[in-house]
């Protein structure tokens, strides 16, 4: 699988230096590059030489505030903006969606949250095609799979996959409940080499078990159905 937004750069705008953190962490997960400013000023000098494609904007932010970087940067650039506001900022929450901001999250938020409002500010701004359908990140409440980074995070924590663990669980999870039997994953996974033992599906989804689920001996996620085949329940 092709990554395609590898290129799409974000500055995060953050002067909690844990929470610049975890964000950039994620959003690296996710595929994007990042860049941190820790202020206000900082941003701006970062962004005077040049506009990344999208900006996450905390607002309340020493030297210069995100509201007053919102007005400045709407002068000159139509750059993507999700504002970081505290539950009390609503006033300046309504003032950065008039100055243009695009979106905004409330403290204390999901980074995953963030993630999947990055996307959807992307896609209606036409700066990430929606058509890549078959390679489109999938969210669930637990778990978080990323086909361009190849990263998958189960309860926060990211796991590592094998290239075949990865392919499996990816085509499970992009159709949650619909049943596979072994011979299409098989096809659909291992495709077109050789004869593979139909084992080696059974193998593949307990290894995934032993990495995703709580219980492996009792799945709530990856599920067989017996007599036909695997699903994935979210
Ligand atoms: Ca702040």
């Amino acid at each position: 699988m092709i990554s395609r937004m590898n290129e799409i750069q974000i500055l995060v705008v953050e002067d909690e230096p844990s929470l610049a953190e975890v964000v950039s962490l994620y959003l690296k997960r996710a595929g994007y590059q990042v860049q941190v400013a820790a202020d206000g000023k900082q941003a701006m000098t970062i962004l005077e030489k040049q506009i990344p494609d999208f900006i996450i904007l905390d607002l309340m932010l020493p030297e210069i505030d995100g509201l007053s970087l919102t007005r400045w940067l709407r002068d000159r650039s139509n750059v993507p903006i999700i504002m970081v506001t505290a539950r009390r900022e609503e006033i300046d929450r309504i003032a950065g969606l008039e100055m243009g901001a695009d979106d905004y999250v409330v403290k204390p938020f999901s980074p995953q949250e963030l993630v999947s409002r990055v996307r959807a500010v992307l896609r209606r701004t036409g700066r990430e095609q929606a058509g890549a359908e078959s390679e489109r990140d999938l969210t669930f409440e637990d778990i978080f799979i990323s086909p361009s980074t190849r990263a998958v995070t189960v309860r926060e924590s990211s796991i590592e996959l094998t290239a075949k663990e990865f392919d499996l669980l990816y085509l499970l999870a992009r159709h949650p409940k619909q049943v596979f039997t072994r011979d299409q994953l098989l096809d659909r996974v291992w495709g077109g080499a050789e004869y593979i033992d139909p084992g080696t599906v059974t193998v593949h989804i307990r290894r995934l078990r032993e990495k995703l689920e709580l219980d492996p001996s009792s799945p709530t996620q990856l599920i067989t159905v017996w007599g036909v085949g695997y699903k994935f329940e979210p």
